[in-house]
C-alpha cells in the first residue's frame, strides 16, 4: 500500500480517536463561533496557547461580538492587541468585523471564497475557521502540521520553499477526513504541538508511529527540513522622552501606512552614518514634529527582534529649545502625564520606555 493510503487509513482509525480522547481544553473550543475561532486562530499563530489565553480572555471581555469589534476605534483594537506583535493583523480584523457588518449583514460569511477575501485572512486563516466554524472541507497547513508531515513522508525539501508548501498542502488535502475537517485539523495541530515536537517527539506515545517514515530513519529530527535563514539586519535607533516642566512628556502616533501604524511611541528614529545619538534624536524630532530640541540625560537602552530586523533603541530625556510640536511625520502628537501613558496603545519596545519612566518617578 502507498505511503499516502496508510497514513490515511491511520489518521481515521487513530488518530482522531487519539484526539478526542487527549485534546487540552482551551477557551476557544468552548462555544465554537466563527468569531472566536477567527479571534483565537490569529493569536495563535504569534503566540503559544498558554500565551494567547489571557489575550483572548482579554479581548473577548472588551469585544465579545464582531459588532461590538466594528464598532471600536482603531486605537481601542490596537490597545487590546498590545504586547501581541503584528500590529497589521488588529488592523486588518477591524477592517474585516466593518466589512462583515457592511457586506455581510453582520454575519461571518460560510463560502470560503467570502472568507478568503476578508482583509488579513490567508489561506491558513481561511481553512482554520472555513473547518473548524463551518466544518467546509479545508485543511490547514501551519507549523506544526508542516512538521508531522514532513516526518510522516520523511519528506526532504526545503519546506520553506513555495514547492514544499504546495506539496504538503496537497498531502493535507488527500489525508483531511471528509465531513470531519475540523477535527482532523486540530488532530494534526494538536499532536504537533504535543506529541511531535520539534526537539524530542514522543514517538512511543504517538498515535501514528506504525506509518511513520521519519521515525523509521531514526532520527525524525532531522525533519522539516529548512535552508538557513538569512541574517537579519541590526539597527540602532534614538528616541527622546521630551518632557515640558509640567510633569507630561510627548507621545507620537506612527502613521497608519509605515510599520506599527496607529501605535504610540517616543519621537525618533534610525541613526543615520556618521551621526551620534544625540544628533540623531534631534534630527528625528525636527522632521517628525518640527521642533527643535536639546538632548538629556540617558534614560534606557531597550533591545528587540522583529521578524526582518533587530534593533538596540537608545532613549534620552529632551527639552524643547524652540518651536511648538505639529504632526508633521506622525499621525498625531499629545502631552500626557507619566500615570496617563498606557491609556493608548505602543509597541513593546515603547512599553519598556514606560515602565523605566514609571520605575523613575
Ligand atoms: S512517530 Fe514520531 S516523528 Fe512520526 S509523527 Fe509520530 S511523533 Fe512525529
Amino acid at each position: 500500500m502507498d505511503q499516502t493510503k496508510k497514513v490515511k487509513r491511520a489518521v481515521k482509525g487513530r488518530l482522531l480517536p487519539w484526539f478526542s480522547v487527549n485534546k487540552r481544553s482551551m477557551p476557544w473550543r468552548n462555544n465554537r463561533t466563527p468569531y472566536r475561532v477567527w479571534i483565537s486562530e490569529l493569536m495563535l499563530q504569534q503566540t503559544r496557547v498558554d500565551q494567547a489565553t489571557p489575550y483572548f480572555h482579554r479581548f473577548m471581555k472588551r469585544f465579545p461580538s464582531l459588532k461590538s469589534l466594528a464598532e471600536a476605534s482603531q486605537e481601542e483594537v490596537l490597545k487590546m492587541w498590545e504586547g501581541l506583535g503584528y500590529y497589521s493583523r488588529a488592523r486588518n480584523l477591524h477592517k474585516a468585523a466593518r466589512i462583515i457588518r457592511s457586506d455581510h449583514k453582520g454575519r461571518f460569511p460560510s463560502d470560503a471564497d467570502e472568507i478568503i477575501k476578508l482583509p488579513g485572512i490567508g489561506s491558513y486563516t481561511a481553512a482554520a475557521i472555513g473547518s473548524l466554524a463551518f466544518n467546509l472541507d479545508m485543511a490547514v497547513l501551519d507549523g506544526n502540521v508542516i512538521r508531522v508531515l514532513s516526518r510522516l513522508f520523511a519528506y526532504d525539501k526545503d519546506t520553506r520553499s513555495t514547492i514544499a508548501k504546495k506539496k504538503l498542502q496537497s498531502l493535507a488535502d488527500e489525508l483531511l477526513v471528509k465531513g470531519e475537517a475540523g477535527n482532523f485539523n486540530e488532530a494534526m495541530m494538536e499532536l504537533g504541538a504535543t506529541v511531535c515536537l520539534p526537539q524530542n517527539p514522543d514517538c512511543s506515545g504517538c498515535p501514528l508511529a506504525r506509518c511513520c517514515l521519519g521515525k523509521e530513519t531514526g532520527t525524525p529530527t532531522d525533519f522539516p527540513k529548512k535552508a538557513p535563514k538569512k541574517k537579519v539586519p541590526h539597527i540602532i535607533v534614538g528616541a527622546a522622552v521630551v518632557t515640558n516642566g509640567k510633569g507630561e512628556v510627548l507621545v507620537a502616533q506612527r502613521r497608519a501606512e509605515d510599520m506599527l501604524g496607529g501605535l504610540w511611541e517616543f519621537p525618533g528614529g534610525k541613526q543615520e552614518a556618521g551621526e551620534t545619538i544625540q544628533e540623531c534624536i534631534a534630527r528625528e524630532l525636527n522632521e517628525e514634529l518640527g521642533i527643535h530640541i536639546k538632548v538629556g540625560e540617558f534614560l534606557v537602552k531597550v533591545k528587540h527582534a522583529y521578524s526582518h530586523f533587530t534593533m538596540d533603541l537608545h532613549t534620552y530625556f529632551a527639552t524643547i529649545k524652540s518651536g511648538l510640536p505639529k504632526a508633521v511625520e506622525c499621525q498625531n502628537f499629545q502631552w500626557l502625564e507619566i500615570s496617563k501613558l498606557r491609556k493608548l496603545p505602543y509597541s513593546k519596545a515603547d512599553l519598556k520606555i514606560i515602565d523605566e519612566l514609571e520605575n523613575n518617578d
